[in-house]
């Protein structure tokens, strides 16, 4: 996609809506880890439980983090989390510097 072809709102919304979901899912995951090992601790078996616990989650953080960098910026078409192999999950684009709420700020002027 060309860099300075414009987009309509409703797609630069839909596009940053995909995008915030994804990074809710993420940060969700990551806020659950301790509580999650707290219940699998007071569970009937703990170490069984445990190591159940942390396979689940591993392999739903690896699914998140693989969404998350694969998502794309509805601005300019790359992966809004990524430089490269270079993976951070911040609040603009790595490459246009789209803000991840843009369509809230330009519906409020
Ligand atoms: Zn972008």
């Amino acid at each position: 996609m060309d860099e300075t072809e414009e987009v309509s709102p409703e797609e630069l919304q839909s596009g940053l809506k995909k995008i915030r979901r994804r990074r809710w899912f993420f940060w969700i995951l990551i806020m659950a880890y301790l509580p999650a090992m707290l219940l699998a601790l007071r569970s009937a078996q703990p170490n069984q439980a445990v190591g159940i616990v942390f396979l689940v989650w591993i392999i739903l953080l690896i699914i998140s983090v693989t969404l998350l960098a694969l998502v794309r910026c509805p601005q300019c078409g790359n992966c809004f989390h990524m430089n490269g192999f270079l993976f951070r999950p911040v609040r603009r684009c790595f490459h246009c510097k789209l803000h991840v709420t843009a369509d809230k700020q330009k519906s409020k002027q």
